[in-house]
């Protein structure tokens, strides 16, 4: 069950004749209201974290969103270590703590290699 968008004006034809848009289409091409996330099965609107419509309790796709949120949680901890690294570099006068620092850095994900 691909995620799909509808057309939620109700007074767009759109709608009625429940068509429906690719994750990609952002507005309605008749009416030019923004699209939504819409149920496959009953084309109820749903919530953007909605895992299943509240309506016909249809499952939805949210493969997609875990393997985004598992990306950024990598990236943010890479952007965590290295600003360590290049703080105690920027600092003149502390070589002596900035090095036992500078040598724990290099084992954390991230850090310099
Ligand atoms: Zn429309
Ligand atoms: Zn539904």
């Amino acid at each position: 069950m691909a995620l799909i968008k509808g057309c939620t004006n109700i007074e767009c034809g759109q709608k009625h004749k429940e068509v429906k848009f690719k994750e990609d289409d952002l507005f309605c091409p008749k009416c030019g209201k923004e699209l939504s996330y819409v149920c496959g099965k009953c084309f109820t609107p749903l919530e953007a974290a909605a895992k299943r419509c509240p309506k016909c309790q249809q499952k939805v796709d949210d493969r997609k969103a875990k393997v985004k949120a598992g990306a950024s949680a990598v990236a943010g901890a890479a952007k965590v270590a290295a600003p360590v690294v290049v703080a105690v570099a920027d600092i003149p006068g502390i070589g002596k703590v900035a090095k036992p620092i500078a040598a724990v850095a290099k084992k954390l994900p991230g850090g310099k290699k």
